[in-house]
């Protein structure tokens, strides 16, 4: 029967879900033990043709920058390659990995930091830049690298967080009774073991005057596998009040693995957000946005934020203009209820808050 379906399923069409179900099938049928995330965090694909040689494509037709690889380095988590569908260059999820000979381009208006964070980074690991809340960067590294990222040439290495760092982040915390929340982020901060996130989570509720524990975070769709029981346990049981906004920036990403692994949340106290970023040839169309929106509501995640693109050098082929984002915006609004909306913003540097476009 499970062979019959597939054949069924291989002739249609080889798109995102019936590539996953061949992959689960295949795994009942060898009976391979699932393989728990940090096994799949070891195994990332760093290598430009081995990406394309699973995705069936020819890297003569689309050569890799070179100084786009130098610079950030190709990784992608397989799952994440399991929703890609093969032989497509224009699919919005590879667009968002692969290194294209675009990021060469020099474009006026981009810098290494056009956040000008530098300002605001009080101890290593830690921003402070709005009120009440502060930025803690659990992680120096992500499961994935976005092409897109604004923090491509961010300074992890002098950021990486050791434990000393994060004692004096600790204290800078402490001493400042106005900061209610803090923001784990990266980084990812999803990608430090439970031990060390429990380590860092009980730290901060031995600091009475924090309410909100905020995780940032794009494992929980690039490597679903991650949101094991223990982390559900751990958000559960902690006393803040706890926000899971997740990054996802188009409902191909959303296979079943993730929703299963999302579903999971479901029956926690864990407020689940989203945020996007609006990207050319990825999510620049209110059709796949609508769809985002209607997809993440069936696993209890409301939009949060659709961010503009930060201008950083390397990304200018990702770049939507700021009409063009609020036509989005207004199409969106037309179409959908309010609650499906998310707040479209753009970061501007010295501003107190995101500056939202409509
Ligand atoms: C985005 C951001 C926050 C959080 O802003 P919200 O509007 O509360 O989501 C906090 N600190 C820094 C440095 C940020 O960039
Ligand atoms: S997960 Fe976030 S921080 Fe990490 S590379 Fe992607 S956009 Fe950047």
């Amino acid at each position: 029967l499970i062979a019959e379906k597939n054949v069924a399923i291989i002739q249609v069409k080889l798109n995102q879900s019936s590539t996953s179900m061949i992959n689960r099938t295949l795994k009942v049928i060898s009976s391979e033990k699932p393989k728990n995330w940090q096994e799949i965090l070891s195994e990332l694909i760093t290598d430009p043709k081995e990406l394309l040689q699973l995705l069936r494509l020819d890297i003569n037709e689309k050569p890799a920058s070179l100084v786009g690889l130098k610079q950030f380095p190709l990784k992608v988590p397989r799952p994440f390659v399991d929703a890609i569908s093969p032989g497509n260059w224009s699919d919005p999820l590879l667009r968002q990995v692969w290194p294209s000979i675009e990021e060469d381009v020099i474009s006026d208006g981009f810098s290494s930091d056009p956040l000008q964070e530098s300002n605001f980074n009080p101890v290593p690991g830690l921003l402070h830049k709005y009120q009440a809340r502060v930025l803690l960067t659990a992680a120096a590294h992500c499961a994935v690298h976005c092409r897109y990222c604004f923090r491509r040439h961010f300074d992890y290495k002098s950021n990486s967080p050791s434990r000393s760092d994060w004692l004096d982040s600790l204290d800078y915390i402490k001493d400042d009774p106005s900061i209610k929340e803090v923001i784990l982020s990266g980084g990812d901060p999803l990608a430090i073991s439970d031990k060390q996130l429990a380590w860092l989570i009980r730290e901060l509720e031995s600091i009475s005057h924090l309410k909100i524990l905020r995780i940032h975070s794009r494992i929980p769709i690039v490597l679903p596998q991650r949101m094991t029981s223990e982390l559900t346990t751990l958000l559960n049981e902690t006393k803040f009040d706890v926000v899971l906004v997740v990054h996802s920036n188009h409902s191909q990403e959303i296979t079943n693995q993730v929703k299963e692994n999302l579903n999971s949340l479901r029956a926690s106290k864990v407020n689940l957000l989203n945020q996007s970023v609006l990207l050319a040839g990825v999510n620049d169309d209110s059709q796949v946005l609508k769809e985002l929106s209607q997809t993440l509501i069936s696993l209890n995640i409301l939009p949060y934020y659709l961010h503009l693109p930060d201008k950083v050098s390397g990304t200018s082929h990702f770049s939507v203009s700021s009409e063009k984002a609020i036509k989005i915006l207004n199409s969106l609004r037309d179409e959908l209820p309010g609650y499906l909306v998310p707040n479209l913003v753009q970061e501007e540097p010295g501003e107190l808050s995101k500056t939202r476009l409509v």
